[in-house]
């Protein structure tokens, strides 16, 4: 079994690999802890990873005390709108699964309230696959007018999750649309969107190919999520 300290390496020399092939020095690796216990975010830490990626807002909330400050948070799950207000209390970078213009407007309301100024992304699923959230690739353009007008939000960029395949290479083609998808948008509504976040453990190398500058790397650096994974202890049932 090699430990966390040796999947660190091998992940961080496959992303410079992939970076040189294609040219690029701007992709940021996300060290997708969910589930694990603070210890081996710690582990992470100390091997000089300091970003990382949570799913819950329940967990995320309980985790984030426990690692030191210079630990940074991106928050990549799909978010239920009553969680929207403690999601916005917690320390997040960067929001990667905005999937829907209800939730885009709710996390705006909040905002306003809060005097917050989410930086997010919009999710995309680009197959249309019914089992997944995101924003239609056809809906996008025509929910972008609406998105826009939500003064609060800064719209940073992309994210998606392809369909599940069994080569990494099947999943290019999504990969690269995503990438045109940010292309003509950025050119349509004049609007900077350098952000795109996509790639996982098993497809990221082809992600940064086709131009992912931020990949969600969980499994190949922290081992097989199992079980139900790290609860925090005490209260906070009434989240999640
Ligand atoms: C869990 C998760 C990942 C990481 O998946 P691995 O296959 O373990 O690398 C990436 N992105 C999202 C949105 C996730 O939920």
């Amino acid at each position: 079994m090699p430990t966390i300290k040796e999947r660190i390496q091998a992940v961080q020399t496959s992303v410079a690999q992939a970076a040189q092939k294609a040219g690029r020095s701007d992709v940021e690796l996300i060290a997708v802890s969910k589930t694990h216990p603070p210890e081996a975010l710690l582990q992470a830490l100390h091997e000089g990873l300091t970003l990382f990626g949570e799913n819950k807002v329940q967990e995320a909330r309980a985790k984030i005390p426990l690692l030191p400050g210079r630990a940074r948070w991106h928050f990549i799950g799909h978010l239920q709108r009553n969680k929207v207000r403690h999601l916005l209390a917690l320390p997040f970078e960067l929001l990667h699964g905005i999937d829907s213009l209800e939730l885009a407007r709710e996390i705006d309301r909040v905002a306003a309230d809060t005097g917050a100024h989410p930086r997010i992304l919009l999710e995309v699923n680009l197959a249309a696959e019914s089992s997944k959230f995101g924003f239609n690739p056809a809906n996008l353009r025509p929910a972008l007018d609406s998105l826009l007008a939500l003064s609060r939000l800064q719209i940073e960029g992309l994210m998606t999750i392809p369909p599940l395949a069994p080569e990494p290479e099947h999943s290019r083609r999504y990969f690269a649309a995503l990438r045109s998808l940010r292309d003509e948008i950025q050119q349509e509504f004049r609007l900077p969107l350098p952000v795109l976040s996509m790639g996982m453990s098993a497809d990221f190398p082809v992600a940064i190919e086709e131009g992912a500058t931020l990949v969600r790397v969980g499994s190949a650096i922290f081992g097989h999520r199992s079980g139900p994974g790290w609860r925090p202890t005490a209260d906070s049932s009434m989240l999640d």
